[in-house]
C-alpha cells in the first residue's frame, strides 16, 4: 500500500479528503487524515455571534461527519514532520510514512506576539473574535455595553479573511444603531494598511463606506504595545490610541508544527509554488488553505479553488507527468455591511476586485463591489453551501476555480 497523508483536516483538508477519495485506487493507497481536533468550525461564522447573529450551534460540528467512508482517520497532534525521511510523529511518538503529504494546518492567530495584548485585559475589555473564544467572551460583554470608544485593530498582514475586520466594523455600526446607542459609540477602524483594504479600488470603496457609517479610520498604524493601565494601543512610532473595548485581529501565524519542522517562513508558513502548490523544497509535499505563504487570500473560498487545481496536479505527480493544473490566486468573498446589505468581490493575483455581475455577466443575481442585498443573502447561504457542498468536495455549478473577466467592468478608483 500507499500512503497519502493529509495533515489539517479543517476546510482545506475536509475539502482534499473529500475530493481523492473517489480518485484513488483504494486497493493500492491508503489515505489517512490528521486532525488535533475532534470538532470542525465554520470559522466564517465567528464574525456573526458578537452580534447575537449566529450562536455556537450554527458554527461547530463533529469533523467525522464530512470525513468520505474508508478514509483512516486519527485524532492527534502532529509534533514534526521529517520531510527528508517522508514521515511524521504524532503527540504520542508513533511515526507515519507517507508517499505524498498534504499540509492543510492552517494559520492561527497569535496574540503573545505584541507586547501586552494577552495580558490582564485580555478578555476582559480586549477580545478577538478570530476563535470561537473570543467571539463568545465578546458576545456576553457587548450584552453589557452602554457606549464608549471601541477599537477594531489589525496588528499586521497577511491575515485569514482580510475583509472580516471591516465586516465587523459595518456591523457593529448596524448593532449599535439597532440597540439606540450609536449615539454614545464611537468605532475606530485602525489598520497598519495604507487605505481601509489591500486592493486600491476595493480599498476606495470601503473607506467611502466607513466614512459614510461615521467609522473613524486611521491607516499606516503599526501595533507596538498595548498599555493594560491607561487602555491605550500604542505604535512603533508611539501614536497612541485610546480604547475602552479593543477588538483585536492579531497577528496570524503557521502552525508551530511547521516551524519545528524547519518548513517555514518567519510567520511559519510554508513557501508553496503559486501555481502547482507544491512545496517550494519537496516534490512529494503540497500546500493549500491558509497555511501557504501565497499572496492570494487566506480564505475558505481560496481553499476550495485551490483544492480543485492540486487534485489534478497530485493525480499527475502520483503518475509522474508533468503537473498541468495552475491555480490563478483567485478569491470570491461575501462582505456583509450592515441592515441587510452586503459586497461581492471576486479577483485573483492579478486582477484586482472590480465592479460588475456575478456569476452571470449582466445578470449576476450577485453584484461586484455594490452594496446589495442579494449580496447579503449570498453571505448567509455560504453557511449552508459551506456545511452541504464545499466541505464535501463537490463543484459548485457556474463558479469555476479560474477567475473569469466575464461580467466584470473595468474601472479606476477614482471613477468610484
Ligand atoms: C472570523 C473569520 C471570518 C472568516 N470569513 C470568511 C469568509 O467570509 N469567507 C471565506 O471564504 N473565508 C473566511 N474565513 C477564512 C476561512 O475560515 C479559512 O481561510 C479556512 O478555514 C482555511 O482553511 P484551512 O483548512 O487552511 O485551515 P483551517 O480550516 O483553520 O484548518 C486547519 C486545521 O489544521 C489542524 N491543525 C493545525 N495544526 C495541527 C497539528 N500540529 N496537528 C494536528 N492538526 C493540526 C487544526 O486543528 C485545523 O482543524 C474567515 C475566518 C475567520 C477567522
Amino acid at each position: 500500500m500507499k500512503n497519502l497523508i493529509i495533515l489539517g483536516a479543517g476546510t482545506a483538508g475536509t475539502i482534499m479528503a473529500n475530493k481523492l477519495n473517489g480518485l484513488l485506487d483504494r486497493n493500492k493507497w491508503r489515505i489517512t487524515i490528521i486532525d488535533q481536533s475532534k470538532e470542525h468550525y465554520y470559522q466564517p461564522g465567528f464574525l456573526f455571534i458578537p452580534f447575537g447573529i449566529y450562536q455556537k450551534k450554527h458554527v461547530v460540528k463533529p469533523a467525522h461527519k464530512f470525513f468520505p467512508a474508508g478514509i483512516n482517520a486519527i485524532n492527534s497532534s502532529v509534533k514534526l514532520i521529517e520531510a527528508e525521511k517522508n514521515r511524521i510523529l504524532l503527540e504520542n511518538d508513533s511515526v507515519l510514512q507517507y508517499d505524498f503529504l498534504i499540509i492543510a494546518t492552517g494559520a492561527r492567530i497569535a496574540p503573545e506576539q505584541t507586547e501586552g495584548l494577552k495580558e490582564s485585559l485580555w478578555y476582559k475589555e480586549i477580545f478577538d473574535f478570530y476563535t470561537l473564544d473570543g467571539a463568545l467572551h465578546l458576545t456576553e460583554y457587548f450584552k453589557k455595553w452602554r457606549g464608549g470608544r471601541i477599537v477594531i485593530n489589525i496588528a499586521e498582514m497577511p491575515i485569514k479573511c482580510p475583509v472580516a475586520p471591516l465586516e465587523f466594523a459595518f456591523l457593529a455600526d448596524w448593532y449599535f444603531t439597532k440597540k439606540g446607542i450609536r449615539d454614545k459609540t464611537d468605532i475606530h477602524f485602525v489598520t497598519p494598511l495604507s487605505g481601509a483594504f489591500t486592493k486600491p479600488i476595493a480599498s476606495k470603496a470601503f473607506g467611502n463606506l466607513l466614512d459614510k457609517k461615521n467609522i473613524k479610520l486611521t491607516t499606516d498604524f503599526s501595533i507596538g504595545r498595548v498599555d493594560n493601565q491607561e487602555k491605550k494601543i500604542i505604535s512603533w512610532e508611539e501614536q497612541e490610541i485610546p480604547f475602552d473595548v479593543l477588538i483585536t485581529i492579531p497577528t496570524n501565524m503557521g502552525d508551530d508544527v511547521i516551524g519545528r519542522s524547519g518548513l517555514g517562513d518567519e510567520l511559519n508558513f510554508v513557501p508553496t509554488d503559486r501555481h502547482t502548490l507544491c512545496s517550494e523544497k519537496f516534490n512529494n509535499i503540497f500546500v493549500l488553505g491558509d497555511a501557504t505563504n501565497l499572496p492570494s487570500s487566506k480564505a475558505g473560498s481560496v481553499a476550495h479553488f485551490q483544492a480543485e487545481i492540486l487534485t489534478e496536479n497530485l493525480i499527475d505527480a502520483i503518475g509522474q507527468r508533468p503537473m498541468k493544473a495552475k491555480f490563478d490566486g483567485h478569491a470570491n468573498c461575501y462582505i456583509e455591511s450592515g441592515f441587510g446589505k452586503g459586497f461581492l468581490i471576486d479577483f485573483n493575483y492579478d486582477t484586482e476586485p472590480l465592479p460588475g455581475k456575478f456569476p452571470l455577466p449582466a445578470v449576476g443575481p450577485f453584484s461586484l463591489l455594490e452594496e446589495t442585498k442579494m449580496n447579503h443573502y449570498g453571505k448567509m447561504m455560504f453557511r449552508w453551501i459551506y456545511w452541504n457542498i464545499l466541505l464535501k468536495g463537490y463543484r459548485i455549478p457556474i463558479i469555476e476555480s479560474h477567475m473569469s473577466m466575464a461580467g466584470k467592468k473595468k474601472k479606476t478608483a477614482l471613477e468610484l
